[in-house]
């Protein structure tokens, strides 16, 4: 079996996650904020290392308290989307985006937001002169997916920071398919807040993720969720402070271990060592498709400004047959179809029939691409034949 879905989640796991949630399960079991014996303060200690790894790899300039645990780069995305914005309120994003962006924003259109799609060429770049002629005097939120999850595309995410900058309006990013995939800087982007998931690149369990925010964005939203924190129980009112102000609710503690575990596998190996690999990954990949007849790669066909998101589109045969075919007769795993992402096809020219998805990870191998190359060959070579 070749693993090519890691857009969708990573698999294998670094070893060790898997033991690590088990240990939660079966020797800690204590929750976390609300008791103080020794097994609910190892708890209390891994979730605190966990923001600590996440604020050290993204280069989180403030507090680890503001790392903010949520259910996933979609529960992330939602916090910050519908805690931030206001009726009256404008908002940028690409054209690009994943439904985790879009449906938010088309629920909030309903309630008096409106918002704008800057126009991304065919290979998915984002335009940055389009930028500034959208800007009006109430847009106070630019969203974007930092790599899409469609072609793999990365956008210049510190040159949309700098333009940000110069209109005081938010900046947010998801990176859900850039995080330990390609370096994420929080500072030198110039974010208000970053979405990751923890099940994609951070090789985590899937059912988290974080959201982290600089003070004077946590200052301006809403938080979604209310409940017990196991702080302030004298009142009735959400603590003012972080993280608890948006963690109400016992958390996904068998997650928290597996996901800190495999962050350790993240900061010992070095994003830089993770992208080198994918990249070179993606290369071979690319090189390989070249010379096949009756299909096309979308996005960048080189591998500067894109992470290890092949998307193809089969020119002679359905997708959805050829992704079937993929399974059946060579073991490779992909996905087909539109990828929760409408918008980014409709830029890319794949909508409505979208695209067979191939996704490289830390563990895919020089032969497993070469199999998959030869694979798509045979598919679309011999469809041309028919
Ligand atoms: N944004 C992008 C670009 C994604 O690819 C995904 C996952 N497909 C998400 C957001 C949502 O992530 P999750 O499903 O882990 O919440």
């Amino acid at each position: 079996m070749i693993y090519l879905d890691n857009a969708a989640t990573s698999y294998p796991k670094p070893q060790g996650v898997s033991d690590r949630m088990k240990e939660y399960l079966d020797l800690i079991g204590a929750p976390v904020n609300r008791s103080v014996y020794a097994r609910a303060q190892d708890a209390g200690l891994v979730e605190l290392q966990l923001r600590e790894r996440l604020a050290r790899i993204f280069n989180f300039p403030e507090s680890p308290t503001q790392v903010l645990l949520t259910a996933g780069a979609t529960a992330a995305l939602n916090q910050a989307i519908f805690g931030y914005l206001r009726p009256g309120d404008h908002c940028l994003v690409s054209s690009m985006e994943h439904n985790a962006v879009m449906r938010p924003l088309q629920m909030l259109a309903q309630r008096g937001v409106s918002f704008d799609r800057i126009p991304c060429g065919i290979d998915g770049a984002l335009d940055l002169q389009r930028i500034e002629p959208l800007i009006r005097p109430n847009t106070r939120l630019l969203v974007l997916v930092h790599g899409s999850n469609v072609c793999g595309t990365v956008q210049d995410a510190a040159a949309v920071g700098k333009i940000c900058a110069r209109h005081g309006i938010a900046f947010v990013l998801d990176a859900a398919q850039t995080a330990g995939h390609c370096p994420v800087d929080f500072k030198a982007f110039g974010l208000s807040a970053l979405a990751v998931p923890g099940h994609k690149g951070l090789l985590g369990p899937s059912g988290i993720g974080a959201l982290l925010v600089t003070r004077e964005f946590a200052d301006a939203l809403t938080p979604l969720l209310a409940g017990g924190t196991g702080s302030a129980s004298d009142s009735e009112l959400l603590p003012p402070y972080l993280p608890d102000r948006f963690e109400s609710g016992t958390p996904n503690l068998p997650g928290i271990y597996g996901w800190e575990k495999a962050l350790a596998f993240v900061e010992e190996t070095g994003i830089d060592a993770l992208s080198a690999h994918e990249k070179n990954l993606t290369g071979q990949f690319l090189h390989g498709l070249e010379g096949i007849h009756g299909i096309r790669v979308c996005g960048k066909h080189g591998t500067e400004q894109r992470v290890g998101v092949l998307s193809v589109d089969f020119e002679t045969c359905d997708n959805a047959q050829a992704a079937a075919r993929l399974e059946s007769e060579f073991g490779i795993l992909t996905r087909c179809g539109l990828h929760c992402a409408p918008s980014a096809h409709k830029t890319l020219g794949t909508f409505p029939e979208g695209t067979v998805r191939f996704s490289i990870g830390f563990a895919n191998s020089p032969e497993e691409i070469q199999q998959a190359v030869h694979a798509i060959s045979q598919i679309a070579e011999a469809s041309v034949i028919l």
